[in-house]
């Protein structure tokens, strides 16, 4: 069953049912160009993270902007994305259980897939399901950069896994994946800039240590919105993966520095009450925006969240202030990527009218 769209095209704003993720498409496509120039520039392959927007209609648009093609974290992204016309998927991440690795290799028949591995059951396994299916997949040695989460040490364990690789039937080394999340949202240029230099030291080395052993590394990809001119101008990386720049959020809003991308994706929403004096009470919550960088914050009028429950939304409201019952009100969420993947649908509006309704068909879990 098709989930109830909060619009139709050509309803004006006021029309838009709440809670609902609204996308400025002029905002949106100034965006995506000016990621596309700036790869370009800098001579590197643009992959877009898919991760956030998990729409196929947007890993298009990139795709036809010049992306190499689209990233997915997920098996079931990488479907949604193939069966929508997306040729070439990298999914920048484990996969263990042997059902999920016969599901990627079953869309290599259509597609150009890649996938993440730091230890040899990954690749014994991605070996299996590629030699079941009889496709090729490219894998990619993830190395540990600075996140402390997945990834390989750089150091005596690299070796042997690329060459693992390399013996199995059916994979591909790919190359290193090496992608510093925690440095994205690291406030200032100079922490930005020490923990990617710090990423490219470890790069370079494990580039080393593969040449000496006679392995080529033919693609370094990694990088977001937060730092992809560093690595891109390392010399190193030769594909970035940014993926919040589309839409932007509240968090990398934080970030010291001008940024080239506008806050095109915005949440609108409707108030419900102002029985306590001094608030007034949104209708939404936890339920259609993440707060794990805080809560989104009020554009349209001037107000503190107070706080965020299952379907509520609190909003402290300045003496003299007036929110009446039935206002609308738009606010940025803090955090796009989990924000996203709790609705159905973007509303892609331009000036004052709504143009398209761009389903959000890889959202879930992530099975
Ligand atoms: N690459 C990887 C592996 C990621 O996990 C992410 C997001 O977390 C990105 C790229 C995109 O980062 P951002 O949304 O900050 O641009
Ligand atoms: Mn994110």
């Amino acid at each position: 069953m098709t989930p109830r769209p909060p619009a139709q095209p050509g309803d004006p704003l006021a029309g838009i049912e709440t809670p609902a993720l609204v996308l400025d498409l002029d905002l949106f496509e100034r965006n995506l160009a000016r990621m596309a120039e700036d790869a370009a520039r800098l001579g590197v392959r643009l992959r877009p993270h898919g991760k956030g927007h998990k729409c196929p209609e947007i890993a298009r648009r990139q795709v036809a902007q010049g992306a190499v093609g689209i990233c997915c974290q997920k098996v079931d992204e990488a479907e949604v994305f193939v069966r929508e016309g997306i040729s070439d998927v990298l999914l920048t991440n484990q996969v263990v259980h042997p059902a999920k690795l016969s599901r990627l290799a079953a869309l290599a028949r259509d597609a150009r897939i890649g996938l993440c591995v730091d230890d040899a059951l990954h690749v014994t396994r991605a070996g299996e399901a590629a030699e079941a299916q009889e496709v090729d997949l490219n894998i990619y040695i993830e190395i540990e950069v600075g996140q402390r989460r997945c990834g390989l040490p750089v150091g005596p364990g690299l070796v042997p896994l690329a060459q693992r690789i390399a013996e199995t039937p059916h994979l591909r080394f790919a190359g290193l994946h090496a992608y510093h999340g925690s440095a994205q949202h690291l406030r200032t240029a100079a922490e930005r800039t020490a923990a990617i230099g710090a990423a490219a030291d470890l790069v370079r080395e494990a580039i080393t240590l593969l040449k000496e052993a006679g392995i080529d590394v033919p693609l370094v990809t990694g990088a977001g919105t937060g730092t992809y001119e560093l690595e891109a101008s390392s010399g190193l990386w030769g594909e970035i993966q940014p993926g919040s720049y589309a839409f932007m959020d509240a968090d990398y809003a934080r970030n010291e520095a001008e940024s080239l991308f506008d806050n095109a994706l915005t949440l609108r929403a409707t108030v419900l009450s102002t029985s306590v004096p001094g608030q007034a009470v949104l209708d939404f919550g936890l339920k259609a925006v993440a707060v794990d960088s805080g809560p989104p914050l009020p554009l349209s009028v001037v107000a503190e969240v107070l706080g965020v429950s299952d379907e509520h939304t609190i909003l402290a409201q300045p003496e003299g202030a007036a929110l009446s019952v039935g206002d609308r009100v738009t606010l940025q969420p803090g955090h796009v990527d989990p924000t996203c993947n709790l609705h159905d649908w973007i509303v892609a509006t331009r000036a004052d009218r709504v143009e398209a309704l761009w389903p959000i068909s890889a959202r879930g879990a992530g099975l």
